[in-house]
């Protein structure tokens, strides 16, 4: 999925009301294409610490136009999963960082766990 305006189409289908209902989250959740206009910009915010971020951003819960309460997190789940069909830690894409020399030097326990020695 591809423009946070699908998104809300898709939040609206699911808790009701209407796509404007949620639109503010998904732009957020996608903020980060200001940044990097491909699909790394996911990097920044979908994952599991990133739904949180925008559960602290938005509140625990939002009441859609239909009048119905929806939690936040849900609504920042839903996206994340229709991105990259399951919701990884900002783990999974901190090991999918090929490190270079000017992030700094390698501690040897970076040494170990990057060259796979590490037990
Ligand atoms: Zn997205």
């Amino acid at each position: 999925m591809a423009h946070p305006y699908h998104h809300s189409v898709s939040s609206a289908r699911t808790w009701g009301g209407d796509p404007a209902d949620y639109q503010a989250i998904h732009d957020f959740m996608d903020s980060s294409k200001a940044a990097i206009a491909d699909f790394r910009h996911r990097a920044a915010l979908h994952h599991s610490s990133g739904i949180f971020i925008a559960e602290r951003v938005f509140g625990h819960v939002l009441t859609n136009s239909a009048g119905r309460i929806v939690p936040v997190r849900l609504i920042a789940e839903q996206h994340v999963k229709e991105d990259l069909g399951r919701i990884p830690s900002f783990a999974d894409w901190v090991r999918a960082i090929r490190p270079e020399a000017w992030m700094g030097p390698r501690s040897a326990l970076e040494r170990d766990i990057l060259d796979g020695s590490a037990s």
